[in-house]
């Protein structure tokens, strides 16, 4: 098994440094302030260094660092660029599990071929991140899941690290407190009786551990030994798929939105086909420069997973949305609800034959685009819909 475990950077305040330029290098705090008796939900690095750290009350937080900012939490936004982040895991593999906003696991044994071996996939799915959403992750690559989340913390942040074969000498050298569940309870017990390392404790007599850890000495020696065969397991199919993006100046030409819309659209269509589900509902979303967002929808009698008609409903409702006003857009997205499988998709009402065609244009096009990379190939524009 080739396990990657990915771990976004102080995540939420992350995202608030990069979304807020002038809090870069700052100590930031999101959660709420001392005055609203609030926790710290994430802290930057900066905000690290004063030994400011997540679930500490926030009173406590401003002690340590009298000039930490604290920024609101944005919870829903995370979940967006959550989306996102898993957006981009799903290139590399249908088997990812989330664990957190900002943390899964990846199985990606059978990708290695395709993308020339996990340390590859690694370092492609951390650039990704970087380059598309701008934040950093850090990565652990190993062969279970317990020896890849180490890895993935053992240089954050922007660590990346792969766990060498065979491993156990590796695992040695490391604190006996990276074991999970070696808290600082039970890290004091084996301090005392002279265990420090994974070694240390994987060559005690096991009576001796188990007279000090009690019934959680097997299963700490198990992971002592580096033995994990939990599997990946994949988040239960999304009910909607959805993929959006913010311009970095305002659009106000309808071309170009609808230039960004079509790649949207290609991306979803793609992530579609690869959970093997169909949709029915179409929906686009924009959001203008005074930030007001308007949502549009469109259901449909059958249900496809084609891009083309795809397209020809986001297409519609974009021109039906704003064709032929003034606007200023800064974000577009696309959506896909009603998902149906195989087994509930009927696609009786479409013309079979152009269908089929149209089908085997997107399955090019797929394989194309996960050998070589996202977006290597793109549909042209079809005409405009007000001129059918
Ligand atoms: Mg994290």
């Amino acid at each position: 098994m080739m396990i990657i475990h990915v771990d976004m950077d102080a995540f939420y305040a992350s995202v608030e440094q990069r979304d807020q330029p002038d809090l870069m290098g700052k100590p930031v705090v999101v959660g709420g302030t001392a005055q609203q008796r609030g926790v710290v939900a994430a802290a930057s690095y900066e905000a690290r260094k004063f030994g400011i750290h997540s679930a500490m009350p926030s009173s406590r937080a401003t002690r340590l660092c009298p000039d930490v900012i604290f920024i609101p939490m944005r919870m829903n936004y995370y979940r967006e660029i959550s989306d996102q982040i898993h957006e981009i895991l799903l290139r590399y593999t249908p088997l990812v599990e989330p664990l957190s906003l900002d943390e899964a696991f990846l199985e990606v044994t059978d990708s290695t071929r395709l993308f020339g071996g996990s340390a590859n996939i690694g370092k492609r799915i951390k650039n990704d991140i970087l380059a598309e959403l701008g934040l950093t992750a850090s990565i652990g690559i190993a062969s279970n899941k317990f020896l890849a989340k180490i890895a993935s913390d053992l240089e954050k942040p922007d660590g990346f690290v792969q766990i060498p074969e065979p491993y156990q000498e590796f695992l040695d050298t490391l604190p006996v407190t990276r074991l999970w569940g070696v808290g600082n309870v039970a890290s004091k017990k084996l301090t005392k009786i002279g265990i420090h390392t994974i070694a240390d404790f994987r060559l005690t007599d096991e009576k001796v551990l188990e007279k000090t850890l009690g019934h959680r000495a097997q299963q700490l020696l198990r992971l002592a030994n580096g033995v994990d065969d939990r599997k990946v397991i994949p988040e239960i199919e999304a009910k909607s798929i959805s993929r959006e993006t913010t311009f970095v100046t305002d659009i106000q030409d309808f071309r170009t939105l609808e230039s960004s819309l079509m790649h949207l659209t290609e991306d979803v269509a793609a992530r579609l086909r690869r959970k093997g589900m169909f949709t029915r509902t179409v929906g686009i979303k924009l959001r203008f420069a005074n930030f007001r967002t308007i949502t549009r929808e469109k259901t449909h009698a059958e249900s496809t997973n084609i891009t083309q008609p795809i397209w020809k409903s986001a297409q519609n409702l974009l021109h039906n949305a704003i064709g032929g006003t003034k606007f200023r857009v800064r974000l577009i997205g696309v959506h896909l609800q009603s998902l149906v499988s195989e087994h509930e998709h009927n696609n009786s009402l479409f013309n079979r034959t152009e269908l089929n065609q149209q089908s085997q244009v997107d399955s090019v096009v797929d394989s194309i685009n996960e050998r070589f990379g996202k977006s290597t190939v793109h549909r042209g524009i079809a005409s405009d819909p007000s001129k059918n």
